[in-house]
């Protein structure tokens, strides 16, 4: 990678005068160098917060001359510290916080335009003011963006069936290494001119520009939804569970997800007031939700009742209000808070094809005690995507730092396990939280070689000074 330098207090004064006094704040900001799970802590010279596109562009055009690292930075939920940078203060951090206008909603293109520093509940809510929705769903809305949403090809819950961050983009506006904007915002739903700049920016974490716009894919917001917390035997029922609905509910199914008695135990050490619906009698779950005409709910209940006569379930629980559908979807929310205050040494955002879910549960586990048998693992996510999010906690009654001392190499061992089962399956290592900071050496381990190549080489062609987000992603 080709050398960066530590900004003097010249450039860096140029760039405060440059954005005014609202449009900085100083590198030591803690707001901006924490990260959720906090394990890491990043370092920055400055913070900027441009106002519009052009600032974004002169900032990248100065940044390029003097060869200056850039990180954009949306809402700093991601997990994989693409957003800090933990190697040195060398860079900027860019955050698109001030560029946060719903440009519009174009209820006959089913399509919206939106500045990249728009909170994505504020975007759903905009698109539900039309009667519109927006389905990209994650536990971190409330504060993530959806230009950092679209750098990291965010997926959630309902990617079963609306698909991830990636097929809910219609366009975007960018800018690139060299400060040029490309305009791309469109609400064409076909455009073969060429090749498609918007796929190549998303899922780029930083490395290739800043997306700082984008045109998105709206849909009907269907009238009435279910939700279902079903008690089931295993995984392996989880699976035939959710073939089975597919066969009877078709495409309505927005969300299917997988739950485990270890969750609902790490979530009552430290949500007491969230109730198990089944006060500890079962050890997997599903949480289900279903979306359509009127009519779906009676529909629901009777697929549900012979999925129960069928074997595929043992016990289950409908909401009987939105209220209710709340209770449910918070079990699920706030597993990555209650994972994090528990204490968890390892986690993990593995996906691999959805038949083959149960064997990948049960021969992880069966790896993970034979590395150490008090391991306790936390086993849940998007089922219906095939991925899973391994949490691995010390043994009962130890802490995580005293398990960390006495066992230096866990940590590692572990995120091997894991991976090594990954890649056996032919799975990914990074089912939707991308590769940031934390998983470069996976990257270059596990990822296919031509398929490295190419990446190093656009990102060659496009950023030759290595200015954008270095450090994340690649590990040389
Ligand atoms: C409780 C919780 C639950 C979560 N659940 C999910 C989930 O279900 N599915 C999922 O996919 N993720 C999930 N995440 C991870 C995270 O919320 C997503 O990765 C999200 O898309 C990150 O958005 P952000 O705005 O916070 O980006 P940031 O964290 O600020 O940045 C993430 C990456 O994108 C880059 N970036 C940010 N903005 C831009 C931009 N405008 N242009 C170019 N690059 C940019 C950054 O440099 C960084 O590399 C969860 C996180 C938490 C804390």
């Amino acid at each position: 990678m080709p050398e960066l330098q530590k900004p003097s207090e010249e450039f860096l004064n140029s760039l405060k005068e440059l954005l005014g006094s609202t449009g900085w704040r100083e590198g030591d900001d803690a707001r901006y160098l924490e990260e959720p799970r906090g394990n890491f802590r990043g370092q920055a010279a400055l913070i900027v917060l441009p106002a519009n596109v052009e600032e974004v562009s002169e900032i990248v055009k100065r940044c390029s001359t003097a060869r200056v690292g850039i990180i954009p930075y949306g809402g700093g939920t991601g997990l994989v510290s693409g957003q800090l940078s933990l190697e040195n203060d060398h860079s900027i951090i860019l955050s698109l916080e001030r560029m946060n206008k719903i440009r519009n909603v174009d209820v006959k293109n089913d399509s919206m335009l939106v500045e990249a520093g728009c909170i994505l509940a504020d975007i759903q809510s905009a698109a539900l003011d039309e009667n519109r929705l927006f389905p990209l769903s994650l536990a971190s809305e409330g504060s993530c963006r959806i230009g950092g949403n679209l750098a990291t090809n965010a997926g959630g819950i309902q990617v079963i069936r609306y698909g991830n961050a990636r097929d809910l983009c219609l366009g975007i506006e960018a800018v690139l290494p060299d400060g040029s904007i490309y305009h791309g915002l469109t609400p064409l739903r076909k455009d073969n001119t060429g090749y498609d700049l918007r796929h190549m920016m998303i899922g780029s974490e930083g490395t290739l520009g800043i997306i700082t716009a984008a045109s998105l894919k709206l849909f009907p917001n269907p009238q009435n939804t279910a939700t279902a917390f079903c008690a089931i035997p295993s995984p392996s029922h989880a699976i035939s569970l959710l073939k089975f609905c597919r066969e009877e509910m078709g495409e309505t199914i927005s969300a299917f997800e997988l739950m485990c008695a270890q969750g609902m135990k790490v979530l009552a050490n430290h949500f007491p007031q969230e109730q198990d619906p089944f006060k500890g009698e079962y050890n997997w779950f599903t949480l289900i939700e279903i979306a359509g005409p009127s009519g779906i709910e009676e529909k629901f209940e009777t697929m549900l009742m012979s999925a129960f006569e069928n074997g595929f379930l043992l016990d289950s629980v409908i909401a009987s209000s939105s209220a209710q559908s709340q209770a449910l979807w918070r079990l699920r929310e706030l597993m990555a808070e209650a994972n994090k205050l528990e204490g968890a040494i390892c986690s993990s955002d593995t996906s691999v094809p959805k038949s083959q879910v149960d064997q990948f549960i049960e021969e992880t586990d069966a790896a993970l005690l034979a590395l150490h048998p008090g391991l306790r693992v936390n086993k849940y996510g998007h089922m219906g995507d095939g991925n899973l999010h391994f949490n691995v906690f010390p043994p009962e009654g130890i802490g995580k730092a005293q398990f960390l001392s006495t066992y230096p190499t866990i940590q590692k061992d572990v995120r091997l396990v894991i991976d090594k089962q990954t890649h056996q399956m032919n799975g990914s290592i990074s089912g939707e939280h991308g590769i940031g900071r934390l998983k470069r050496n996976e990257l270059q381990r596990y990822s296919d070689p031509a398929k490295l190549a190419v990446m190093k080489s656009i990102k060659a062609a496009l950023d030759p000074h290595g200015i954008m987000n270095p450090g994340a992603v690649f590990s040389d």
